[in-house]
Formats: C-alpha cells, structure tokens, sequence
C-alpha cells in the first residue's frame, strides 16, 4: 500500500458541476443555418438534444426558425403546454398511439405507412377534423419512413384520404443517411428518391407544398439537398455532423469544481482497480461529476479537462460520481473550477489552452457528439445564458 500526502479538503463547499446551456450560441447558429435555407424547422426533440426543449424551441424561434420538430407527440404537448404556439411537426409516434393530441393541439404528423395513415384517418373521422401530415419516404436509410416499394400505394391512400376529409398533404419528407460526408455518392442518390416519391406523390394527385430531406449536415455540406425545408436539430446546439465545419457555436459547456487536491509519489495506484498508476510525483484533484452525470465511461484514460488554462487528463476510471485529474505541478487547490466541456475559445493573446469540445469527448469515448450531449445528466445544476432579443444587431456573429 502506497502512503498519499497530506489531504486538503474544504468543509462545506458549496460550487457544483454546472452545465451552462449558452442560448446566445442558440441564436447564432439559428440565424446562420437559417440563412442557408427557405424554411428552418427547429428540432428539439429528446429535451432539445438535453439543452430543455421549450428554451431551444423559444430561442430558435425568435432567431428564425419558423417551426419545430420532434419524435412523438408527447414532446409535441410538452411543447403546447408551454405555451409554444409555433407550427410542430412530430414523424415516430407508434401506429397504435393515441393520435388525438394531434388534431386537438394542431400538430403535423409524418406518415411511413398505411397502418399509421389508417391511424390517422381513424382518429381524424372521430374528432371530425383533418389532420395535416407529411408522407415519409425512406430515401436510403433502412430505418425509418416508407418503403420505396410500398410508396405509390401510400401516396394512392393518402389521395383517398384527401378526398374524404381527413387528411390534408402538406409536405413530402426523407431524411440523409450519409450526409456527414458531403462527397458520399448516397446523397444524390436519396434526393433523385425523393423527387421521384414527389412525382409519383403529384401522379397520385396530391399537391404537397414542402419537400424536405436535409438535416443539419445536409445544409452544412450537401446544399444540394436543401429543398423547401430543412430540418435542424444538431447544428442549432453547436454540433456540425461533419465535424469539417467551424461557423457553429458551442452551446453546452460543463465546469466542475475541485474539491479534494492530494500529492502523491510516483508508483500511485488511482482508483478502481487501480487502472492508473502514477509515473512521477504529482498532484491529484477530485472532480465530482462521473458517467450518472453524463462523462461517458469508455473516454477513461483518454479524456482530459482544462484547469489553470491547460489541458490535464483524467486519470484511472471515470467513476459513477467523481474523477481524478492529474495536475502535474500546477498550483492547484479546492475551489478551482475546472472546465470540462466546450467552453469559449480562448481570447487571443492568452496564456490558455483550448478547452475540451463535445466533439472530443465523442472521440475519446468511440461515440457521438450527439450523445455526449443528450447524455449530460439532470443532476448536473443548469443554468442559462440568454439569447440577445429577436431583431437585435448580430452581425458580429455571422
Ligand atoms: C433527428 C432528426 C433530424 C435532425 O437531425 P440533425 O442532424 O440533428 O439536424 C431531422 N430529421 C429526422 C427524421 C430526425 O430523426
């Protein structure tokens, strides 16, 4: 057993890990992929990508986007019940689930199949309304959306429905399965699917207006497949899919405070089964945030944090509640906040090191920049900074 050094501990401090959501980022990266586009849906599904999805939807909103997306219509209630009023789309609620919400708190629904547009007929006959829907097509993905050889019989039934009153046709939609690479020959490929589903939708006698197929690395870096609409969830929190781009801005960033500092000699043991073991003298400081609160357990031994403006990596496992970061020789002390993810760049001329970004820690975990973000944990204390308000001067941004 290895004797550690003397222990600082400061009795009750009080800082927290902080995961500040910058809805000013919000709004930059609004206005910037809103410009490259007729009509920018905000998709804020899964709690906003984990950013609070009334807040993302809001800020989205009063930057130019000019509806919103999600999965089921339970995020799209959550979002009515807010008092978010703007148009909402939902494309993947289950063929038996209640779809009456949709008609009461006027909400779109996507249409993969014909169990689901019967689904839909069925409720719109109850309520005596209509229902607007976009027919889905799968360009390309396995995943979700019609079959390509199940189409015309869809768009045939919609026609039906249509004629009867229940539905009404607005949009014809796809969705990208390879648009992170721009140069994949999968891309043409979805959108020449896509218009020909649009040509057979018109055959069938339905007069969609918006043809949507491209997703936040679409209007990045296939501008080609911005058609009527697109549809932006990634891009509005500061992730470019691509990872080639850097016009959007980092929207999450997660600061955790030192709460214990040790020194140890060389030939230390840290953590569970000791997965690391130091090589030096040094000295160690406890962070108290660990994978329940989001750090993805599988960056151990890779990750690294920012504290006293340099990069100093994680040692041994990161554990559910805490992590131990090797501080070298850096004078550092409990109390001192360390950066964890994504904060601003460093201002130029300064002595600091950049920080971690959500696009590292996707790295250094073999996962994605997405669910780094959708993983940061509720126990982690939030806090927000404002957007500027709609209208306000932001040329400096673009
Ligand atoms: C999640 C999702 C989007 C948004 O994609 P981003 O890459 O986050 O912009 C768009 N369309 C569908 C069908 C989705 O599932």
């Amino acid at each position: 057993m290895t004797l550690t050094g003397p222990v600082a501990v400061v009795p009750g401090l009080r800082a927290r890990p902080v995961l500040t959501v910058r809805l000013d980022a919000v709004a930059h990266n609004t206005r910037l992929l809103a410009a490259r586009a007729p009509h920018l849906m905000a998709v804020v599904k899964a709690d906003g990508f984990g950013l609070g999805a009334v807040d993302l939807a809001r800020t989205a909103l009063a930057h130019g986007a000019r509806s919103l997306g999600v999965t089921t219509l339970t995020e799209a209630s959550a979002l009515r019940a807010a008092g978010v009023t703007a148009p909402v789309l939902s494309w993947l609620d289950a063929p038996d689930a209640d779809l009456t919400p949709a008609v009461l708190l006027g909400v779109d629904l996507a249409v993969p199949d014909l169990a689901h547009l019967d689904a839909v007929r069925a409720t719109a006959r109850r309520l005596r309304r209509s229902v607007m829907v976009h027919l889905y097509l799968d360009c390309g993905t396995a995943r979700d959306g019609c079959p390509p050889e199940q189409w015309a019989r869809l768009c045939a039934a919609a026609a039906d429905a249509e004629r009867e009153g229940t539905v009404h046709v607005v949009g014809v939609m796809g969705h990208l399965a390879c648009a992170a690479d721009p140069d994949d020959p999968e891309n043409a490929a979805a959108l020449a699917r896509l218009t020909h589903g649009v040509a057979q939708a018109s055959a069938a006698g339905l007069h969609p207006a918006v043809r949507h197929l491209a997703a936040t690395a679409g209007v990045l870096g296939v501008p080609g497949s911005v058609l009527d609409l697109v549809r932006v969830g990634a891009g509005l929190a500061g992730i470019d899919p691509s990872g080639r781009t850097s016009v959007l801005r980092d929207v999450a960033h997660v600061t955790a405070p030192v709460v214990q500092v040790r020194d140890v000699p060389a030939g230390t043991g840290v953590g569970y089964d000791h997965a690391h073991r130091t090589s030096a003298p040094t000295r160690l400081a406890l962070l108290p945030l660990g994978y329940a609160d989001g750090l993805p357990v599988q960056a151990s031994g890779r990750a690294e944090v920012l504290l006293h403006g340099r990069r100093r990596p994680l040692v041994g496992r990161i554990s559910m509640d805490q992590v131990v970061v090797d501080a070298g020789d850096l004078p550092v002390a409990p109390g001192d906040v360390a950066t964890v993810i994504g904060a601003d760049a460093p201002a130029p001329g300064g002595a600091d090191e950049p920080a971690p970004t959500l696009a590292e820690w996707a790295r250094w975990a073999d996962s994605l920049p997405h669910a780094i973000l959708t993983g940061l944990g509720a126990r982690l204390e939030r806090r927000t900074v404002a957007a500027p308000s709609a209208g306000t001067d932001l040329q400096e941004s673009r």
